[in-house]
């Protein structure tokens, strides 16, 4: 596993946003926590990024506990996160916003930059287009772009994506989920948060469902899909 959560509890104040969860992230995969509105899905995220802390339980990262390191000591070894509401910086261009995705980096300007820099502007052909556009004149799904190649430009094994798809038109949803596999399929590993169960379930290799705070059900992508019970919660009825 590359991700291994144990037993995780988090408040906020005395609400119990979640109460001990326990799953793994394998290497290589998909994993997506499907959930409806304040069901946790953020605060797991935040979480595993080290922007809230535990009331109990461990985080594993290749086998090492971060349960308590910080931040950004988290991004060096190689978790990155795209956040909810996207979180760009408005004033700044998409370059200048994908520099700042690599700040922990020792290599910036490098041949190994510019390469990630290439990466992220042959997944996302309009943000090349749009190199010096000052990122706050951007359309929602330009933004979202951006804070996933911002995510990248760290250079991560494992990207935490919370939400990509929200307020998204559908075909830019579907656009946002093919980049999401083919980034996957780059050799990174995903942890996708996300309301839109069919997507999700469809693109990932195991889920896990979340309710008020507790995993509920887990199983492949394609098993949780074809469930009926899931299909009537949280896939209205049909793929
Ligand atoms: P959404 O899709 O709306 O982001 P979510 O699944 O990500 O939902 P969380 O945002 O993680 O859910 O919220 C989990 C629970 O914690 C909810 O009951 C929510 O009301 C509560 N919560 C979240 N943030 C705070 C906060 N800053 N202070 C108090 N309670 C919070």
């Amino acid at each position: 596993m590359l991700l291994e959560v144990e037993g995780l509890c988090v408040n906020y104040g005395h609400i119990e946003a979640i109460r001990d969860i326990s799953f793994g992230v394998p290497e290589g995969t998909i994993t997506t926590l499907i959930g409806a509105n304040g069901a946790g899905k953020t605060t797991t995220l935040k979480t595993l990024s080290g922007l809230r802390k535990v009331r109990a339980g461990t985080v594993k990262f290749e086998g090492r506990d971060i349960t308590s390191i910080p931040p950004y000591e988290r991004v060096e070894m190689g978790i990155s996160q795209s956040p909810e509401g996207r979180g760009i910086f408005p004033g700044m261009t998409v370059t200048e916003n994908l520099d700042m995705g690599a700040y922990v980096r020792r290599d910036r300007k490098s041949t190994a930059y510019e390469q990630d820099l290439e990466r992220v502007f042959t997944l996302f052909p309009r943000l090349a287009e749009r190199r010096q556009q000052v990122a706050g004149t951007m359309s929602g799904g330009e933004q979202q772009m951006l804070a996933i190649g911002r995510a990248l430009m760290a250079r991560p094994r494992l990207v935490l994506l919370d939400e990509p798809s929200m307020g998204l038109a559908p075909k830019l949803i579907q656009q946002i989920f093919d980049i999401i596999t083919e980034i996957n399929q780059q050799g990174t590993t995903v942890l996708l948060v996300e309301q839109n169960a069919a997507q999700s379930l469809k693109r990932a290799h195991t889920a896990h469902i979340l309710e008020t705070g507790q995993i509920v059900r887990s199983g492949t992508g394609a098993e949780l899909a074809g469930d009926e019970a899931v299909k009537a919660a949280y896939l209205g009825g049909d793929v």
